[in-house]
């Protein structure tokens, strides 16, 4: 079947929602579309909350700053005053839709410190901010008579003369196809997590934007900066929020030390994420840590402070560890958790594809560049999903619609049925993927080196080959998840590669991209973005453009 609108969101998480919302205010007819119900997207995993320079004596500058040093200078520094800038009214209007966030006992809105940044700007909901800005929009999003075509699984962009005009998606319930055409697209689907074990992210966190877009002609930006986030849960990779180390939580090694006096002697837990992840790994390597783990401690918080506003990880720990924090500290160890990288949009959003626009974690702006500060991806979801929700409408008003139909449906349906049609050959789709999370994880993680990432690359070349023999179990119609889990998985080898290749042109250590063979930063060489152009069976075409600097220049970056 086909169904028309002039904006089609692939996302429903707070970036592709925040984008529908705007959009249809702006006058067009939208529909998004998502492969899971719109409040079970990965936002509403959120737990720390979202940064904005609203206190007193705070401002958009000591933020912006804060930004771009924990960037390590990669950002560009329009796009974080633009987000700085309009940080503080984007959160009161989230207020004004009901979201409740924390009050201080004054009754103002109450903020924690968080890591990398110079005063303590962000603002929570308990551990749950995520969730409670999500439920929020989607009322909203219900509100503005915005169709959701939810649990419709995107499988291919609708090209038209080099234009983006809509998308095909297959409908999880009956297993139909349909051609949903529009005049703009906006890609909000979200990270990428699984490509690595272990992941703080959710298992629809797949990378399909970021390969879908790519294929389609748009260039992805700066992929090699992978954050990998200072307190995952030892065994699961959990999530133990930042808000922890907020709330003053210390870090131990197995001497009992607080070892970050000797990486940060002035924010020590709340250095910025990278240089506290790679604390972690030095102490672990050098034999202070406790089976590969080091120790979170917030014993001396209080059971009060716990409960009251952590309650969500201090469940977490009692659960999978039977630990309780509130006694006894937790183990904990870098775990992947953030793409910086992305596909490369202007400050609305827009791509050099025209109609096709990004916007949340699978776009870059770039406003992390090559460190993402915990609590600001909140903030450039609601940033830029507005942005980009304006920007497409505004262009699907001068444009016309697709016209695409029938033949591209049964193109896309043969494609996949070539997929159900495949013999059983051993291969096994989460065997490949667990393969390949693993092998991303040790060759492309916190430390890289050359030879690690050649043998990643070769390693990639030969899923690729394995992929093909994958065989779909399932052959029924109904929710067939071992097809997307295929097509998933197609996805994921994209996003390897091209973080792989993006890591091999990178000769310095910046951020999250720590290259063991050339451990400085290079500023006279390397203050520049990589760009990643697909093109068919070739390697993809690799471009640079400068980093736009306004007001900071890069300096050396301690905390
Ligand atoms: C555990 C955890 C905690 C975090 N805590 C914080 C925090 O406290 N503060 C902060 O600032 N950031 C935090 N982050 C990061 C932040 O939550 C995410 O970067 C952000 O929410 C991403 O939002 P998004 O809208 O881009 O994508 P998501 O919320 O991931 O939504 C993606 C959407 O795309 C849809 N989709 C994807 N592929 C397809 C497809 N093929 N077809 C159809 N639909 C598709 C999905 O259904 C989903 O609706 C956290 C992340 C994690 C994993």
């Amino acid at each position: 079947m086909t169904h028309d609108h002039d904006v089609l969101v692939l996302g429903a998480g707070l970036a592709g929602m925040r984008a529908g919302l705007e959009a249809a205010r702006n006058g067009a007819n939208v529909a998004i579309v998502s492969k899971v119900h719109p409040i079970r997207s990965h936002s509403s995993a959120a737990q720390g909350g979202i940064n904005a320079a609203l206190g007193e004596g705070d401002t958009w500058e000591s933020h912006a700053f804060d930004t771009v040093k924990g960037s390590d200078y990669l950002a560009d520094q329009d796009a974080v005053e633009i987000m700085t800038q309009e940080a503080p009214r984007d959160i009161i209007e989230f207020e004004h839709m009901g979201v409740i966030f924390y009050r201080a006992p004054d009754g103002k809105l109450g903020t924690r410190a968080f890591g990398g940044a110079s005063q303590a700007r962000t603002y929570f909901v308990g551990d749950i901010t995520g969730q409670a800005l999500l439920v929020t929009l989607y009322d909203q999003i219900l509100k503005a008579g915005v169709k959701v075509y939810e649990e419709w699984f995107a499988t291919k962009l609708v090209m038209e003369n080099g234009a983006c005009r809509g998308l095909v998606a297959l409908e999880m319930l009956t297993g139909e196809l349909h051609v949903l055409r529009s005049k703009a697209v906006v890609v909000a689907s979200g990270g990428l997590g699984r490509l690595y074990e272990p992941s703080t992210n959710a298992l629809m966190c797949t990378g399909d934007g970021y390969s879908l877009a790519y294929r389609a002609g748009a260039p992805l930006m700066d992929m090699a900066m992978v954050q990998y986030h200072p307190t995952t849960l030892a065994g699961s990779g959990f999530l133990m929020t930042e808000a922890a180390r907020g709330e003053g939580a210390y870090l131990l090694n197995s001497e009992g030390d607080r070892f970050m006096k000797r990486y940060a002697p002035n924010k020590m837990e709340l250095a910025a994420r990278d240089v506290t992840s790679r604390a972690e790994a030095t102490e672990i390597a050098e034999g202070r840590g406790i089976n590969g783990n080091v120790l979170l401690d917030l014993r001396h918080l209080g059971p009060d402070v716990i409960l009251r506003k952590l309650p969500q990880i201090h469940e977490m720990a009692l659960d999978y560890l039977g630990i309780d924090m509130i006694k006894e500290p937790v183990p904990v160890r870098p775990g992947m958790h953030y793409q910086m990288g992305g596909i490369k949009t202007d400050v609305n959003g827009a791509t050099i594809v025209p109609g096709l626009y990004a916007a949340g974690e699978v776009a870059c702006v770039s406003v992390h560049g090559g460190n993402r500060l915990g609590a600001n991806s909140l903030l450039d979801t609601i940033v830029f999903g507005r942005r980009s929700g304006q920007a497409s409408a505004q262009y699907a008003a001068q444009t016309v619609r697709s016209t695409a139909g029938e033949d591209l449906l049964e193109a896309e349906q043969a494609r996949l049925q070539g997929l159900l049609d495949r013999p059983y050959t051993g291969e096994t789709c989460a065997g490949l993927r667990l393969e390949l999370a693993t092998m991303m994880d040790e060759k492309v993680g916190l430390y890289r080196s050359d030879a690690g990432l050649h043998e990643a690359l070769d390693k990639l070349r030969e899923f690729r080959r394995r992929y093909e023999n994958v065989a779909v179990g399932d052959k029924s119609r109904v929710f067939n998840q071992a097809l997307t889990f295929v097509l998933e998985l197609g996805y994921l080898l994209d996003c390897g590669e091209t973080i792989i290749r993006d890591a091999l042109i990178r000769k310095e250590s910046r951020g999250a991209h720590t290259h063991v063979d050339y451990p400085e930063r290079n500023d006279a060489d390397w203050m520049v973005h990589t760009l990643l152009t697909h093109r068919g069976a070739e390697d993809p075409e690799i471009a640079q453009l400068p980093v736009t600097i306004t007001r900071w220049k890069p300096e050396v970056r301690t905390y």
